[in-house]
């Protein structure tokens, strides 16, 4: 399981920080540059949490970018955002999912701050710069219809979201769930990466895309 660090994980200029929330322990996860610029990503729950340790880290934070809209990803996107004043980015096809996050909480009988709507929809190969950092999102649905993940190629990781886990993928039993495009999308957006290439899951530890080659059940 992930838990909070003080200390980011260095891939060359770039810095990744990494911290679970919320009962299905969430992993919010904040990458910034060499300028110290960046994106915070999937601010699932615990917002006061959240903002504590994004202030520790240094970070100005230029928005708040989503691979998908479970609920358990957004729960603490609304007083984020208005605390650090920044814009969140969706990609348009898990709308009717970050719509419902307030419903799909309750069946849980968990608490759920409803956000208000992204001001950015997320498009396949859309780039995010802030300073001297670079992100590419590549669309892998499957888990949910809109899950994008987020590249940085020439640093050597990806921000998975519930794509690929160490040792497992996203499940693919919730509504918009399809295996078959879920397995598609991680061949070729995942797997096309070199195996050197660290994976930041949605839950549970990091991985490397190597690892997961060699030894994820789901993908021999
Ligand atoms: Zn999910
Ligand atoms: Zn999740």
């Amino acid at each position: 399981m992930t838990r909070s660090q003080t200390q980011p994980q260095r891939h060359g200029p770039v810095r990744v920080w990494t911290l679970s929330t919320g009962p299905l322990q969430e992993n919010a996860v904040l990458v910034a540059g060499e300028q110290n610029e960046g994106f915070l990503f999937d601010p699932g729950d615990e917002a006061d949490k959240v903002l504590a340790w994004v202030k520790a880290s240094g970070v100005a934070v230029r928005g708040i970018l989503l691979t998908h809209a479970h609920f358990d990803h957004i729960g603490a996107v609304q007083p984020v955002r208005e605390a650090l004043k920044v814009p969140v980015y969706l990609h348009p096809a898990d709308l009717p999912i970050y719509q419902l996050g307030a419903a799909s909480a309750a069946r849980w009988n968990l608490p759920f701050i409803q956000p208000g709507p992204p001001e950015h929809a997320i498009t396949q190969g859309q780039t995010f710069s802030a300073g001297d950092l670079t992100l590419t999102a590549r669309e892998v649905p499957g888990h949910a219809p809109g899950h994008v993940v987020f590249v940085d190629q020439s640093s050597g990781f990806v921000v998975a979201g519930d794509t690929l886990f160490r040792g497992g993928i996203g499940r693919t039993d919730l509504p918009g769930g399809d295996h078959a495009q879920l397995l598609a999308g991680i061949s070729g957006e995942l797997m096309s990466l070199p195996d050197t290439t660290t994976v930041y899951p949605g839950h549970g530890p990091a991985t490397t895309i190597g690892f997961e080659r060699r030894s994820n059940p789901f993908l021999q």
